[in-house]
């Protein structure tokens, strides 16, 4: 992060908006910044705005702040919140309306201010991906945002800002990428270039997440768990997602409960709905999570690939059903039909009708 100043300098930027969260950590880490960018001689205004599953609102008073405060490049310091409120503050500076007309993709927007991103967490990849998930506050959905031109143009992985993440952040941020690689690996748009990186992303989570869980000072687990989110984010950045984040989104935005956690619970669930569209795909994710698969039929090995799954998300003490969060037997008809039309769930390997996304839902109670 000590590069950041000389970084921006050399990107052309004059005045940065520096956005981050909300918290005393957030701010502090705002200020560090900013003070890194004077440094070198770039000025900067601080947005500490961005709260966790970031809402429209939010992203409209840091489009009005870098306006007011005549920026030309945005900075943003913390997990995937700060980064996709910048993200969409990035819209809305250049290009006017509310951030909800540009939902989805396709939209012909303008290009967008120079955005470099200092990550957290261990988690989103957002970082580096071309996603911003942004929460509508009149609807309470969350909605997705895909457009090549929200890939920032730095990001900054730096294993040392992820030392102070609790337990449970930790444990449910590492859930997340550990969700990416493997909707990413049983994605109807997989390549050989994604299935690299998701196999080694899911070795990577299956050997260093409970160690960075049980010792956040262990600054191996913590640079490998960077390494390996980074590698999910190559993954899905490309080949997209599946039902686990379109079902995910959905809690996220209703109960506002934090992405990482929707995200484990889920997992295994709606994997146990896809095995049997991808059978082959489950073995190699048995095996990258160490499973001697060499005496097992196929269908042996996928279901190993879903138990390991489940060991390891109790292993690092995910919650084990949704009731347990807050989640509503009463809401779940409602949710079941906005995740059927979110769009991250357009290459998931299984087509699911209403009532059989209803059905996982209820599963993972
Ligand atoms: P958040 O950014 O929501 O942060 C969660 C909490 O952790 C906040 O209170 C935050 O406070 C705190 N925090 C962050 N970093 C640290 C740290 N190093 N030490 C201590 N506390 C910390 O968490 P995630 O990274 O999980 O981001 C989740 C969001 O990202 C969701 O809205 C999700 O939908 C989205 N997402 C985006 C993707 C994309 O491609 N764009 C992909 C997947 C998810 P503070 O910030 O104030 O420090
Ligand atoms: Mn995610």
């Amino acid at each position: 992060m000590k590069e950041i100043g000389n970084q921006a300098k050399a990107m052309g930027g004059t005045k940065a908006l520096v956005v981050c969260g909300v918290s005393k950590h957030g701010e502090a880490l705002g200020k560090d910044v900013a003070a890194l960018l004077n440094g070198s001689g770039v000025a900067s205004a601080i947005f500490a705005g961005a709260e966790p599953n970031p809402t429209d609102t939010s992203v409209h008073a840091g489009a009005k702040m870098y306006a007011s405060e005549s920026c030309d490049m945005v900075v943003a310091v913390g997990g995937g919140s700060p980064m996709d409120c910048a993200k969409g503050i990035g819209i809305v500076a250049a290009n006017g309306g509310n951030i909800r007309d540009y939902e989805g993709g396709g939209h012909d927007l303008k290009p967008l201010p120079l955005l470099i991103t200092v990550n957290t967490t261990a988690g989103t990849a957002s970082e580096m991906t071309s996603f911003a998930v942004i929460t509508d506050t009149s609807r309470h959905i969350k909605m997705a945002l895909v457009d090549w031109r929200l890939t920032p143009d730095v990001a900054i992985n730096d294993p040392e800002l992820m030392v102070s993440m609790p337990p449970g952040l930790t444990a449910a941020t590492g859930m997340d990428a550990l969700t990416h690689s493997v909707e990413a690996f049983v994605s109807t748009i997989a390549t050989p270039v994604t299935d690299a990186a998701a196999l080694k992303s899911i070795e990577l989570i299956k050997g260093y997440l409970p160690k960075a869980v049980s010792d956040g000072k262990n600054m191996e687990a913590r640079e490998m768990m960077a390494y390996a989110e980074y590698l999910a984010g190559i993954a899905f950045n490309n080949a997209s997602l599946g039902y686990v984040h379109a079902m995910a989104h959905q809690l996220g935005g209703f109960y506002n409960l934090p992405h990482g956690v929707c995200n484990a619970i889920l997992l295994p669930y709606v994997q146990t709905f896809n095995k049997e569209a991808v059978p082959g795909r489950f073995v190699l994710i048995a095996k990258a999570m160490g499973v001697d698969v060499s005496k097992m039929s196929t269908d042996e090995a996928a279901a190993a690939a879903i138990d390991e799954i489940k060991a390891l998300a109790a292993e690092v003490g995910i919650p084990s059903g949704l009731g347990e969060i807050g989640a509503k037997e009463e809401d779940l008809k409602m949710l079941a039909e906005n995740a059927m039309k979110d769009i991250c769930g357009m290459t998931n390997p299984r087509e699911a009708d209403l009532a059989e996304i209803i059905a996982i839902y209820k599963s993972a109670m």
